[in-house]
């Protein structure tokens, strides 16, 4: 697993793990994103259990694991949260945040141990971590029917959940786009399959123009900056999903 620094600014500094070539091709690759402020830490979808020991490996380069104050899923897949009860067992006093509409299926991933959640309402809401906050964007039916994407407006980076992921070959798996319209096939597959709702995709993005962020980090895939948010935008909204066997 590798991470890299994707922002920084004074005591607050934004990383992104994943890209793992050593991972089995049985699982899909999956990105992971800590933004710290100072000593507390906030964890974005921390990834399945599969994958834990890498990604508290590489977290602990930057911070000790009982910093990560918040935990927050964009919404209930195991790739997001399975690991959810060994975060829990590191850091018993984290408070996660997922969408009211999983609360009782995400608790399934207690292994045996009560976990408690916060509830996002539907229109989405503050969240604390230390002395710092991000927002969670409603991104419902892209493509849970309860799902957010996270905004940090200090970086003016959108995280995005599954919006934006791309199935990458190991030798294309760069943290960032590079060349906008080659990426679009190791996309298009994903979004036509994995998103339900043409109508709710251009939702999300008319609330996406409106934060006019200078990145989007999805959960899959590499991250679009400077020209290639505008480039992915135009695309997506653009896009008709929803309509297998036709
Ligand atoms: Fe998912």
């Amino acid at each position: 697993m590798r991470s890299e620094t994707i922002y920084e600014n004074g005591p607050r500094r934004w990383i992104a793990m994943g890209r793992d070539p050593n991972k089995p091709d049985s699982i899909i690759d999956t990105n992971e994103f800590l933004i710290l402020d100072g000593d507390s830490g906030i964890l974005l979808d921390p990834g399945g259990v599969k994958i834990f020991p890498k990604v508290l490996a590489e977290l602990t380069r930057y911070v000790a694991p009982e910093s990560i104050c918040t935990i927050a899923l964009s919404h209930q897949d195991p790739d997001i949260g399975s690991s959810l009860a060994l975060w829990l067992d590191l850091c018993p006093n984290t408070e996660v945040y997922c969408s009211w509409l999983w609360s009782g299926f995400i608790t399934h991933f207690g292994m045996g141990k009560e976990i408690e959640l916060q509830a996002i309402p539907d229109e989405g809401m503050v969240i604390p971590f230390g002395r710092s906050s991000i927002q969670a964007i409603p991104a419902h039916y892209c493509h849970a029917s309860g799902n957010f994407s996270s905004y940090d407006s200090e970086a003016k980076i959108l995280f995005s959940g599954d919006i934006g992921s791309a199935l990458l070959p190991d030798a294309q798996a760069g943290l960032v786009v590079k060349d906008f319209q080659q990426h679009i096939r190791f996309m298009e597959g994903f979004h036509k399959r994995w998103m339900p709702s043409t109508s709710a995709l251009r939702d999300w993005v008319q609330r996406a123009r409106t934060l006019r962020p200078d990145m989007i980090c999805p959960q899959h895939g590499a991250i679009f900056q400077g020209e290639d948010v505008t480039r992915f935008l135009d695309w997506l909204e653009s896009l008709e999903v929803g309509a297998w066997g036709k």
